[in-house]
């Protein structure tokens, strides 16, 4: 870089901003930015980056501009955006800028129809290309693909997975047939289940999953498989302020047909505490296909603000009608809804001191006894076993190592509300997994060649408190961040050696000690935690110091109190630890790290819901712990390990595609472009050392055969009589290209960045 040159500069607000060099040092330099208010200032020269000489100039993919870096990426990107050209490719990487506004014909069938067959690259960049792409490596490769989809809250995952499903189950534009219509109606049950508003989307996936399409051997959807992963489960008893429960309550109570709602007890929200803690309102939309006594019980029912996106009434009705399509007869929606209904009349159940009680024990308030009797019955127990499976628990006296008596020990009255919640909790997300086992019952298939598998997870995260679900997200994008690597620099360089180009061998920075850290068998963070766990007295105290003292010197690891935190907060050495993760260190708050690992009931829960007479409950837990009730851990974090293990070994073991979700602002409106945090966003997912490699190979690429028929008429007949291979040398020669600008594979030629995108400008502009 020289004097005078343009440059991007970093800037906290817009990411980038534009200047030149006035003065260059040794490893700094004084930069004026081109906006004259502000002063000239120093800027370390690792974070200046080359400007495009023409400012204005976009391009579909990025390997197309001179200078391949975070500034011009995130220039590009802006320039797109401003155009309502929400998609852009790095190489074979698509870019996804969420719209927030619907954008005509986007995705349209005339539009999934264009995508048909096309090479990615001859169409401009779209989800859609990516989804054919996959299919047709499937098909020629003849191997299982997937596709990662990956970015924050918001960003755009789910909607991006709904239209890969809809292109690949539509029938590339015409009408979905039986078995793709189960698979799309999958989603709208998944997202009733699993979805819930948050501050970050009104429509936030609480969930990951991985959803496989299998095809057969005449390339025909069979069949498909998900797996879903952490469902938050603290929702279910407590949400943020501004925030709400899983969809589906709120459905129910505003949806559900009024003897329905008369059976299970079902009145509005704000009756039931559960969905009282964050914000209860829940909408009814005005055309809803209602009668007019339950819309007005509808509306009566009808909290504070008014959410546009949400109709909560209808919302019912489309995933009632999904579940029926899926398969599901009156009788099993209907235990369904029992298990809703069930959680939202346990959350009334409310403990206060017993004076009776010497030992300082609980008892039911007098006003719960309604709720006592209908979450009783429901689950299918006995009234008075449910309350004393509440207000007490089970304890074996061990004397000697032998087995002593059973006694009943009273609980605190905010032991009985941790009981409480815990059951609800249990109940729930064994409803959810209830669900995903049904609607894979419903797609099986029998002879399944390949599939398309679609993973829809958490990206990297970081709040003002992280706890343990941010500790898992964030382990499982340490995993993906390394198969990225690996897959992107190695298929590179795989192919720069298949096609004989001898290109100097590029590092990356492996984050294998990150993983290590976290997932090691006997000392890692994870393994500690269900030690901790298992002990009589375990308390998150003691298990941060174990962490502390046993992985301390752990490149990867620090102590809170030594680093200076971004909010300032002061957090005590045993209260948390810090990772230094490869998108930013993270400060986890460990005071519900047990707590959170755990997926055991307390003895006498356990029994209660075995011995259920409700079949259904039964059901749910019939796949417990095979020692009935005396499981006190059930470790999570083990469960996640083992379950994204299984996932990276499909990953592996299919090609690969990737899509990294961008979000445009945090006001979540259209035409808003926060470049500061848009720039975090691309480096958090790791496109920052991608651009470097692409910066130093070969980006730009094309078969001797499609030059060829690019080019042939441009140029005299006699030339293109030529095979595509001396076609493309005698050209390059005649146009007297430098000989580093490009070289000549096997069956490509490949160019530096931006010189492909040069050497078609002088082809058209100069024939
Ligand atoms: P994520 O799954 O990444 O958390 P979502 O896919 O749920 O994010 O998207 C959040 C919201 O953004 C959606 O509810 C929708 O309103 C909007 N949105 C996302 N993608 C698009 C798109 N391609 N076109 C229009 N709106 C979109
Ligand atoms: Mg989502």
């Amino acid at each position: 870089m020289f004097q005078r040159q343009k440059v991007w500069v970093p800037d906290p607000e817009h990411g980038f901003i534009m200047g030149c060099i006035v003065d260059l040092g040794l490893d700094e330099c004084t930069v004026q930015a081109f906006d004259r208010s502000r002063k000239p200032f120093v800027c370390g020269l690792d974070r200046v980056y080359p400007a495009e000489e023409d400012e204005n100039k976009e391009v579909d993919d990025n390997c197309g501009l001179m200078y391949l870096n975070e500034a011009t990426l995130l220039h590009n990107i802006k320039l797109r955006y401003s155009k309502d050209k929400i998609y852009t490719y790095v190489a074979n990487i698509l870019i996804a800028v969420n719209p927030y506004t619907e954008l005509k014909g986007l995705y349209s069938s005339e539009t999934i129809k264009k995508y048909k067959g096309k090479s990615l690259g001859t169409m401009p960049p779209h989800v859609f290309a990516i989804a054919d792409k996959a299919f047709r490596d499937m098909r020629v490769l003849k191997q299982s693909q997937s596709i990662i989809v990956s970015g924050e809250s918001g960003a755009g995952k789910t909607e991006s997975t709904k239209y890969l499903l809809r292109y690949m189950c539509d029938h590339w534009g015409s009408s979905a047939g039986p078995i793709e219509q189960k698979i799309l109606d999958a989603n709208p049950v998944l997202e009733a289940f699993g979805n819930a508003k948050t501050t970050r989307n009104n429509n936030s996936s609480r969930f990951g999953k991985f959803i496989e399409v299998h095809f057969d051997s005449k390339h025909q959807v069979v069949g498909g498989f998900i797996s879903h992963y952490l469902l938050e489960k603290s929702r279910i008893c407590m949400q943020g302020p501004e925030e709400r429960n899983y969809h589906v309550f709120y459905q129910l109570c505003a949806g559900a047909p009024e003897k329905l709602r008369q059976q299970l007890q079902l009145t509005k929200p704000d009756d039931f505490h559960y969905l009282k803690n964050g914000c209860t309102q829940y909408f009814v939309s005005s055309n809803s296909k209602l009668n007019s006594s339950q819309l007005s019980k509808a509306h009566q029912a009808k909290g504070g603000l008014r959410d546009p996106m949400l109709d909560d009434c209808n919302d019912f009705v489309e995933m009632d009608k999904a579940l029926t399509r899926l398969g599901l007869q009156e009788q099993e929606k209907f235990s369904i809804y029992s298990t809703v209904a069930a959680v939202l009349h346990l959350g009334n159940i409310s403990f206060e001191e017993n004076p009776e009680d010497t030992k300082g024990g609980c008892r039911v308030c007098a006003s719960s006894e309604k709720a006592l009797n209908l979450a009783a019955g429901l689950i299918g127990a006995d009234k008075e076993e449910l309350r004393q499976a509440l207000i007490s628990k089970v304890m074996q006296t061990s004397r000697g190592g032998l087995k002593g008596t059973v006694i009943m020990v009273p609980l605190k009255v905010y032991e009985a509300n941790n009981a409480r919640d815990a059951l609800a909790k249990a109940l729930y997300s064994r409803l959810f997994d209830y669900i995903v086992g049904r609607i894979n019952r419903s797609i099986p298939f029998k002879t399944s060649s390949h599939y398309i598998g679609v993973l829809d997870i958490a990206g990297f995260e970081y709040f003002t408190v992280n706890s343990f679900e941010q500790f898992c997200i964030n382990y499982c994008n340490e995993k993906l961040q390394q198969f990225f690597n690996q897959r992107i620099l190695k298929e590179e360089q795989t192919l720069y050696e298949k096609e004989g180009l001898n290109v100097k061998k590029i590092e990356f920075v492996d984050n294998q000690d990150c993983i290590d850290l976290i997932e090691s068998r006997g000392s890692g963070i994870f393994s500690l935690l269900d030690e901790e766990s298992k002990l009589p007295k375990s308390s998150g105290a003691h298990f941060t110091t174990e962490v502390h003292s046993r992985l301390g010197g752990h490149f990867r690891l620090a102590l809170p109190r030594a680093s200076k935190l971004r909010d300032h907060r002061e957090v005590r050495d045993d209260e948390g630890f810090l990772v230094r993760h490869f998108a930013g260190a993270v400060c986890y708050h460990t005071s519900q790290f047990i707590e959170k690992n755990n997926d055991a009931l307390h003895a006498s829960l356990e029994g209660l819901v075995q011995e259920s007479q409700n079949p259904f409950i039964q059901v749910l837990f019939s796949n417990a712990s095979q020692q009935k009730g005396k499981l006190t851990f059930i470790s999570v974090g083990s469960k996640f390990k083992t379950q994204l293990e299984e996932l990276m070994e499909k990953l592996r073991s299919t090609g690969t595609n990737f899509i990294r979700c961008i979000k445009p602002n945090i006001r979540m409106v259209d035409h808003q472009f926060e470049g500061g945090s848009i720039l975090s966003q691309l480096q958090c997912s790791g496109m920052t050392s991608v651009l470097e490699l692409m910066q130093q190979g070969f980006p730009s690429r094309a078969p001797f055969s499609e030059l060829y028929n690019m080019y042939k008429n441009y140029l005299p007949p006699k030339l293109a009589r030529l095979d595509a291979r001396m076609f493309c040398k005698a050209l390059f020669q005649a146009l007297g290209l430098n000989e580093n600008d490009f070289r000549f594979g096997l069956t490509k030629v490949f160019f530096r960045p931006g010189k492909f995108a040069e050497f078609d400008e002088i082809m058209k502009s100069d024939p």
